[in-house]
Parts: C-alpha cells; sequence; structure tokens
C-alpha cells in the first residue's frame, strides 16, 4: 500500500453524535497510517460515507448520496468507496446489488476493520461486506485524535452501544444491535487520557446513558469522571425518561462540572400514543421528571427530540404533546414527521394512517411554537453573563469565536484563535434565533 498510504480520505457523516464519534475514529485511524484528508470529492482515493438509517429521509439521503459517487467511480476506478453505519448494518449486502460501485460495506461493530479492509480491497481489488454483530465493539475502546476534531477541547466519549428498550418505531435495536456497556475503567482512562492532552469538556454517549451498567451505575461513572483532574464540564446524550434516577437527579445537586442541560426526549404529550410506543412514562410523569430537576438544578436547560403522526395520533393527542411543549419551554427541539422503519414493531402492526399533509401541518405548527419559545429563552439571556467554552472560529465571522455554555447555547463574540479551549466570563448582549452574541465581562 506504499504510495497508497499518502492517499486523502474524505468521509461524509450524517446522523447523531455517535456517528460524528465514528467519523473522527475512522479518520483518527486511517491518518495513523498516513492518510490526509481532503474537502474535495473529486480529489479523494477513500470515500467513506457514514450513514443514518434512524427516519426514511436520513436513509434515502445516504443512498441517493451513494449513487451520486457512482460517476466519481467511472472517472477513477482504482477509487476506494466505503458505507459504514446504520444504512450499511440495515441493507448489507443488498446496498451493491444497487451500488457495485461500492466497495466496503461495514456493519456497526466493525469499524475497527476498516484499515485491514481498504488494505484488502486495494491489493485485490475486490469488494468486502462485514456485518457481524458481536458482543464486544471493540471500535468503542479506540481513543481518536482530538486533534483532528473541529472541537479539540470537548471529546465525545462511547459509553455504550445499541438498545434493548425496542420502543415501537425505532431502527436502533435492530442497527446497533443489544446495549453493549463499556467497562467503567476503560472510559475513566480514556477520559484522564484526553484531559492530560487538554480537553477540558467530555459528553458521553450511548442510546440511553441511564441504563448503563459497565461495572458502576450511570451516577457512579458521573461521579468517578468528576474526580478526574483537568475536565471542567460533563455532559451526556441520550436519557430515556423511564430510567431518569433520584441518584441521576442527585448528581445535578452535587456535581458542579455537570453541565446545566439534560437531553430528554419525550416524543409524544399523549399517554395513549406513549404506551403504543412502547415508552413506559406517561404526560404527567414526564412533567414530573421535569419538575425534579429544576428543583436540584434551577439553571439547567433543557432540549428534547418529538415526533408527529405516529399512527392513529388523534388531534387531542396532538394538542397533549403541545401542551408539554408550553410547559417545558425547552431551548432546543428536535422535531420529526413519523416514518415507517422497516422491521420496527410499529411497522408489522400498526397502521401509517396518519396522512402525509396532517404531519406536514402538525410539524409545520409545532416548530412554529418551538421556535417562538426558543427565541424568548435567548431574550431572557440578556444582560446575563455565563461561563462560555471558547470551541473556534465563527463560521460566519472570521473576528469571532464561538462556544457553549453549560446550559450549550451557541455563544458568538469577539477574540481570537489563543482563545480556543479557554472557559470564559461572556454577558450576553443580543439574542439570535438559534445563538447568542456577547462580549467578555
Ligand atoms: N435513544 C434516543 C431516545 O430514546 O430518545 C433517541 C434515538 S433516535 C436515534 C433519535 C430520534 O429520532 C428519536 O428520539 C425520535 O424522535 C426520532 N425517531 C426515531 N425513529 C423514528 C421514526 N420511525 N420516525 C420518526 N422519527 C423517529
Ligand atoms: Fe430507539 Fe427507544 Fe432505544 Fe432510543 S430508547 S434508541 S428511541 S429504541
Amino acid at each position: 500500500m506504499d504510495g497508497f498510504m499518502k492517499g486523502r480520505i474524505k468521509i461524509f457523516t450524517y446522523g447523531c453524535q455517535m456517528n460524528d464519534l465514528d467519523s473522527l475514529k475512522m479518520h483518527s485511524g486511517l491518518s495513523t497510517l498516513g492518510f490526509t484528508p481532503t474537502q474535495e470529492t473529486a480529489e479523494a482515493d477513500i470515500i467513506i460515507l457514514n450513514t443514518c438509517s434512524v427516519r426514511q429521509k436520513a436513509y434515502e439521503k445516504a443512498i441517493s448520496n451513494l449513487g451520486r459517487l457512482k460517476s466519481h467511480k467511472s472517472r477513477n476506478p482504482s477509487l476506494i468507496i466505503a458505507v459504514t453505519g446504520c444504512v450499511a448494518q440495515q441493507e448489507g449486502e443488498r446496498i451493491r446489488e444497487r451500488m457495485p460501485h461500492v466497495d466496503i460495506i461495514l456493519g456497526t461493530h466493525q469499524l475497527h476493520r476498516l484499515p485491514d479492509l481498504i488494505e484488502h480491497v486495494h491489493n485485490a481489488s475486490y469488494p468486502m461486506t462485514e456485518t457481524d454483530f458481536s458482543e464486544s465493539i471493540p471500535s468503542m475502546d479506540i481513543v481518536p485524535d482530538q486533534g483532528l476534531s473541529d472541537h479539540p477541547h470537548r471529546s465525545y466519549i462511547n459509553i455504550m452501544q445499541g438498545c434493548d428498550n425496542y420502543c415501537s418505531y425505532c431502527i436502533v435495536p435492530y442497527v446497533r444491535g443489544h446495549e453493549v456497556n463499556r467497562d467503567y475503567k476503560k472510559v475513566l482512562n480514556e477520559i484522564g487520557l484526553h484531559a492530560s492532552r487538554g480537553v477540558k469538556e467530555v459528553f458521553l454517549l450511548g442510546q440511553n446513558v441511564n441504563s448503563y451498567n459497565g461495572g458502576i451505575t450511570f451516577p457512579g461513572l458521573l461521579r468517578g469522571i468528576h474526580g478526574i483532574e483537568g475536565i471542567e464540564r460533563i455532559r451526556f446524550t441520550t436519557s430515556h425518561p423511564k430510567d431518569v434516577s433520584d441518584g441521576l437527579i442527585d448528581c445535578f445537586k452535587d456535581l458542579d462540572k455537570l453541565c446545566s442541560h439534560i437531553h430528554l426526549p419525550f416524543q409524544s404529550g399523549s399517554d395513549s400514543v406513549l404506551k403504543a410506543m412502547n415508552r413506559h412514562y406517561t404526560h404527567h410523569s414526564y412533567l414530573g421528571l421535569i419538575e425534579h430537576l429544576r428543583s436540584a438544578r434551577p439553571d439547567i436547560s433543557f432540549s428534547a427530540d418529538v415526533m408527529v403522526g405516529f399512527p392513529d395520533e388523534s388531534k387531542q393527542d396532538y394538542l397533549d404533546t403541545l401542551a408539554i411543549i408550553k410547559t417545558v419551554r425547552f431551548d432546543v427541539l428536535y422535531s420529526f414527521k413519523y416514518s415507517v422503519r422497516p422491521g420496527t414493531a410499529a411497522a408489522a402492526q400498526l397502521n401509517d394512517n396518519v396522512s402525509s399533509e396532517v404531519k406536514i401541518e402538525r410539524l409545520k405548527q409545532l416548530q412554529a411554537l418551538q421556535k417562538r419559545i426558543t427565541f424568548e429563552n435567548n431574550q431572557a439571556r440578556i444582560g446575563k453573563i455565563y461561563e462560555v467554552l471558547v470551541d473556534g472560529i465563527s463560521p460566519k465571522n472570521p473576528l469571532q469565536v464561538h462556544g457553549r455554555t453549560s446550559q450549550n447555547a451557541i455563544v458568538n463574540f469577539l477574540g481570537d484563535q489563543g482563545l480556543i479551549g479557554k472557559i470564559l466570563p461572556i454577558c450576553i448582549t443580543r439574542a439570535n434565533q438559534n445563538s447568542l452574541t456577547g462580549e467578555m465581562a
């Protein structure tokens, strides 16, 4: 592979933070071997599509982007095209039936095999597919090179993969497999290593971090990380409301490094829809949880996921969803139209009977409501001072830097390269729709 090792890689990443981290790990592994990144697809020797199939739209996007790469392969037959992530896991060999220009299909448990497979394809010009599930997931233990990240002082950390919850609409248990927990000592070691290299914030990742059990409980893990010198901020995602324990709520009381933010997807405000979704909480219990978290950490900020148009969702069910939004007043809300995912319980047992027009209209109204709340929440921050961890130069203004508050709000203010990685007190001077502007206090 000598000359080839100096080749250029282009990675397209779709979906969640888990995929961002997987891409960084693939990038790190290939950089160690001598490959360098390129922004230009036409210049690449290896193109990787790290895909998401959680919603039909994400799946279609990955497939259509793969289709577009065919012309690159015709121009450059030695180009290696790899598909990784959830679509690779879901479709396996079927991808190549439709897209014979794809060289490597790599499932969610097999990412560590990428360098070997690239070498194999390069030497033998023979396509490879690896989509087996395994009891342990070796890529969870790959420590990425934070220097390659666009936020070098904030590191994503895998603590678990997969999910055993089987929410009726969700494909994740089928494409990421059963819940596999990473041993807590490995998690703490990785974080210690990042801290020694200048990382200040860790962002723990799992499909349901509250059910973590890698030798200690999730609150135990948070307390362990809190003791690591150099780490100043701890975040995590995602939390399932049914598994938020008193121990976790106590962490918000006790641990000052734990950021004042929790992402708590509620999916629907209707008890009958929640039951059909297999979510195991109610409208009332969700709001109770929000109250508990607020009394433990008064300045806590909430974000969530919600969907409209689940099978049999009535007008009243939808109004119950809006009622949650009005009561909680989330800072950020990710909202989706329900889409049928193959292999799920909802696909097999329920009729996708809310029309596309109704889904679109409900989503539009819901997003307009949330847009107003987000802006009002941002306005209420004017004049207040927040600690901001500076991530980098603002993409839209080279004279500004951007960073995040403990509440996870994005703040832009005048500054330069030298501020990156610092935590600074910033006074908010302006509210924008999705960010804040400030000045050093
Ligand atoms: N584990 C997280 C949880 O329990 O909430 C979320 C995982 S999923 C990757 C991210 C979000 O996608 C979900 O919270 C849900 O709102 C949305 N989603 C999942 N399946 C969906 C479907 N079939 N149709 C529309 N949205 C869906
Ligand atoms: Fe999907 Fe539910 Fe697991 Fe989240 S908790 S990944 S929504 S099955």
